[in-house]
């Protein structure tokens, strides 16, 4: 097989990413770890992207009996939806899980029917394909500060609210690699200048909380990781930077939601703030992509941002 039709790109140190092809490639991506003939992936992508994770697989020489476990760092079907078919053809795979999300997946009605309300019938189908159930014996839940090993290294589990509250990340100990999940941005390659990937924060619904995830972020940085590894997408260094931008950007998110809170067409006020907001904070990145090339890569986000931000001012 060439270079260039590899499904697992190499990352280091046993670490492997897969695009898991959700909307469009650059987007969302499993990670697969393999340290002495055991393995896990962190993150699975949707059920659509099973039979590549498994080709994965195929592709390294790793047996499905070698695959130890899933860890899931939240139950948001671009991360997990395709959880319960990847847990059928593992065998050994033990499903780690936030205690608070795993019910979701061993009982995925609620689900299913949440993001149907979101989408619709179809789109839902097309984006996520088929959600199975994960059988309540293989899910291992992970309590603040568990630990667990996978060959010879050791991760710990932390509870990381601030994006969803069934949220928590696995950090390798070892080679000091945090998996952030939805909690450190998103850094679409896209958008990678000379000074590095760009920050794009999160505020998606329905439980965004900046309190929390300010504090998750730190948390985080604690650890002094060397790489923080996103599901969206891959690893990034230059953590002081990206951090400094991800505890800025949520303050500005939160401050264009105030101002607009009183608006009658807030959601529309907050959307065309918000894309100016990250227009220019591309412009000063020097990013030089056309106005097309910014709203392809911006708009869904910022609608799920702006979503969020009225969830959050709703409770409020
Ligand atoms: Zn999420």
């Amino acid at each position: 097989m060439s270079a260039a039709a590899r499904i697992a790109e190499p990352l280091g140190d046993g670490l492997f990413l897969i695009d898991t092809d959700y909307v469009r490639p650059g987007l969302a991506a499993s990670h697969l770890l393999v340290d002495n003939d055991r393995a896990a992936f962190i993150d699975t992508g949707t059920g659509l992207a099973a039979p590549k994770l498994l080709g994965a697989l195929d592709e390294l020489g790793i047996a499905r009996e070698q695959v130890d476990y899933l860890f899931l760092t939240h139950v948001h079907l671009d991360h997990a939806g395709g959880a319960g078919q990847m847990m059928q053809a593992l065998p050994n795979a033990q499903a780690v899980l936030h205690p608070r999300g795993a019910p979701h997946l061993v009982d995925p009605t609620r689900l299913i029917a949440g993001s149907i309300a979101v989408y619709g019938e179809d789109i839902y189908r097309r984006l996520y394909g088929e959600i199975v159930p994960i059988p309540a014996h293989r899910v291992l839940l992970a309590e603040d500060g568990m630990r667990l090993r996978l060959g010879t290294r050791s991760f710990e589990f932390i509870d990381a609210p601030g994006h969803a509250r069934h949220h928590h990340c696995p950090i390798d100990l070892d080679y000091r690699d945090v998996y952030s999940g939805d909690n450190f941005g998103i850094c679409y390659r896209e958008f990678d200048t000379a000074a590095g990937p760009f920050m794009l924060p999160t505020t998606t619904p329905v439980q965004f909380d900046p309190d929390a995830l300010h504090r998750t972020i730190d948390r985080l940085l604690s650890y002094r990781p060397r790489r923080i590894v996103q599901t969206h997408f891959g690893p990034v260094t230059d953590l002081d930077r990206l951090a400094r931008d991800l505890h800025d950007n949520i303050d500005a998110l939160v401050t264009i939601a105030r101002r607009h809170v009183d608006a009658p067409d807030r959601v529309l006020q907050m959307r065309v703030d918000m894309f100016d907001y990250f227009n220019a904070r591309l412009d000063a990145h020097g990013y030089a992509g056309t106005a097309a090339r910014r709203h392809e890569f911006l708009d869904e986000d910022v609608n799920l941002n702006t979503q969020g931000l009225e969830v959050w001012l709703n409770r409020h």
